[in-house]
């Protein structure tokens, strides 16, 4: 059966926050957080989410089967040479990305000021133009683990199409 010529793919992802580490979300350095995220790689949920929904949109399993939270190979990864592997595999098989819209989901800080940068960020990282990306962001209300400041979360959407080069 032929590959569709569009796949949607979702992803999630949430971290705890931690004093005493960067905060690091769309591979931008937040540098007003008052803290950062604890996790085995440098804990950028945002690209895990952006990861997860490619990996989603190509069927291609998820971000635990691509590394390993136990592997010494990924302790304190850059996050965005997980997206390059990622991506460098999906673009090599002929996939591209059609658009991106994501949500950080962060108490503080406020993430306003920050989303131009991080959209532009990701347009880079995904070799794709700033207009096929999208970058939201909302607080918590105070409630909730995101809205006690105990957590951050991402969500992203990736469409993606695959074009199959003609046998020459
Ligand atoms: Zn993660």
């Amino acid at each position: 059966m032929p590959v569709p010529a569009f796949r949607v793919g979702e992803g999630h992802d949430t971290h705890r926050t931690i004093s005493g580490r960067p905060l690091v979300l769309g591979g931008v350095l937040i540098s007003n957080a008052p803290f950062g995220l604890d996790g085995h790689s440098d804990a950028d949920v945002l690209l895990h989410a952006i990861i997860d929904a490619l990996l989603g949109a190509t069927g291609r399993g998820d971000i635990g089967e691509w590394f390993p939270n136990t592997s010494p190979t990924w302790k304190g990864a850059d996050s965005t040479m997980l997206l390059k592997a990622v991506v460098d595999t999906l673009y090599a098989e002929h996939w591209s990305l059609i658009n991106l819209d994501c949500t950080i989901h962060a108490e503080q800080p406020r993430m306003g000021s920050w989303k131009p940068q991080i959209r532009q960020r990701l347009a880079e990282l995904l070799s794709v133009s700033i207009e096929q990306i999208n970058v939201k962001a909302k607080s918590g209300e105070k409630v909730g683990p995101v809205g006690r400041g105990e957590s951050l979360s991402a969500d992203a959407v990736v469409l993606m199409s695959r074009q199959i080069p003609p046998k020459p």
